[in-house]
């Protein structure tokens, strides 16, 4: 599972298989360790995958999904060592649209900028950017200042990343379902970034142990064209 804005990552069964190859050709392992969950940074991946002596040997990359999460983690991987074999399998079309948008906090934008000049401004040249935020209660309106957020949409954001893969030399396999993963068992590293109703995370529930809490909630959904 991966969340854009803390660019945290969990990881495969896969990442079991790479680990101990990796620990057997380089004697240790040179990334960071997981959290209590599991759960590697990006970066702590990267440089536990591909430092060895100073210099970087390639590796075969697949993020299963391409949403927001598996893109950018795509395509950071690729521009990090463009040696990778980096592949997105997407059961969609490139520009099948679910019709809402993204948030980002102005936090989250600095971290994009640090991470990829060119993805960062493409977005800021499309988002809308606000600081205000109004609650309208019976005919009253409360202002609360200071939030500073930026909004676009979810296949802009998408039509922006995709490009950027493109660019970079990552490849894009759209209508692809991947229901089997025996299929990426030559891969170095899998990464599950197929959302909410992960295929990885339930074919894989003994070792990531996901805990789930369905509950009923109040929700309003004001979509905008
Ligand atoms: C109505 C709505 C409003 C939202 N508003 C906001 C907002 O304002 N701000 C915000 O930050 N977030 C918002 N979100 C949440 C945001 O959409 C998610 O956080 C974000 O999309 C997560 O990105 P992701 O790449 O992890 O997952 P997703 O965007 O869900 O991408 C997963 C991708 O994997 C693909 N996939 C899944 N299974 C497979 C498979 N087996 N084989 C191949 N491909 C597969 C899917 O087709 C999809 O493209 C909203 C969500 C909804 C539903």
């Amino acid at each position: 599972m991966a969340s854009l804005s803390g660019i945290r990552w969990i990881l495969s069964p896969a990442i079991g298989k790479h680990l101990r190859k990796h620990t057997k050709k380089h004697g240790r392992w040179l990334g960071g360790l997981p959290d209590r969950r599991g759960i590697f940074s990006a970066r702590d991946l990267w440089m536990g995958s591909c430092r060895r002596d100073g210099l970087n040997s390639h590796v075969m990359i697949v993020s299963i999904g391409g949403g927001a999460a598996g893109l950018y983690f795509a395509l950071l991987m690729k521009k990090a060592d463009p040696a990778n074999d980096t592949l997105v399998v997407e059961r969609n079309r490139p520009d099948d649209t679910f019709g809402f948008g993204v948030v980002f906090s102005d936090a989250t934008l600095e971290n994009f900028a640090e991470a990829d000049r060119e993805t960062h401004a493409e977005i800021t040249r499309n988002f809308d950017h606000w600081d205000d935020i109004d609650i309208h209660y019976r005919g009253e309106v409360l202002t609360s200042t200071g939030h500073g957020f930026s909004g676009m949409s979810r296949q802009l954001l998408l039509d922006i990343l995709q490009r950027r893969c493109v660019e970079l030399g990552v490849r894009l396999q759209f209508q692809t379902e991947a229901s089997d993963l025996g299929a990426y068992a030559d891969a170095d590293l899998v990464l599950a970034a197929d959302g909410v109703n992960s295929v990885v995370r339930s074919r894989y529930a003994e070792h990531f142990r996901p805990q789930v809490d369905w509950r009923g909630n109040k929700f309003v959904w004001i979509g905008r064209a």
